[in-house]
């Protein structure tokens, strides 16, 4: 019997020391934090992707009085920009969350159905996605949902797939 650790690398960073670019995709998160609808848990949470050619989508958590029939910002916000620009990759995701009129301090990040859906995304377009996971006081950086979701269950786990 051994033991194995496994490493992951996150980034932590002030607000001041990003980039325009990451400020601006962290800036359309913030701001479809306004537009979700979460009557239920009232957390309000936003994304935002950057996708090839500098396109820049957004989408907030959609809850239901069925709770599994709502789904999260981050879902909302890929699926909505894989089933309307197919061809492009998403090279970045910006996740924001307010709560009780104010912006979280500390980072939240994806539930587990979301890391599987960046997952695929990764996968489906042969790139890693640099994920900012902000919060008023520190904000969280990762190179690929790998650093997330480590031991992942992928495509390379099924048998090859006709393409
Ligand atoms: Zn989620």
């Amino acid at each position: 019997m051994e033991n194995r650790n496994i490493t992951t690398k996150i980034t932590v960073c002030s607000y001041d020391e990003l980039n325009e670019e990451e400020k601006k995709l962290i800036g359309a998160a913030k701001e479809a934090t306004n537009r979700s609808y979460a009557p239920y848990s009232r957390f309000q949470v936003g994304a935002a992707a950057l996708l090839a050619g500098d396109i820049v989508v957004s989408g907030s958590n959609q809850e239901n009085a069925a709770y599994p029939s709502g789904t999260c910002a981050e879902r909302t916000t890929l699926f909505y920009a894989n089933s309307q620009y197919p061809d492009r990759a998403v090279k970045a995701l910006a996740i924001a969350a307010q709560t009780g009129g104010e912006f979280i301090a500390h980072p939240t990040a994806p539930c587990g159905a979301c890391r599987q859906v960046i997952l695929e995304t990764e996968e489906r377009y042969k790139q890693p996605m640099r994920i900012y996971l902000y919060g008023t006081e520190e904000i969280f950086v990762v190179d690929s949902i790998r650093s997330l979701l480590p031991l992942c269950f992928g495509k390379n786990d099924l048998p090859e797939q006709a393409e």
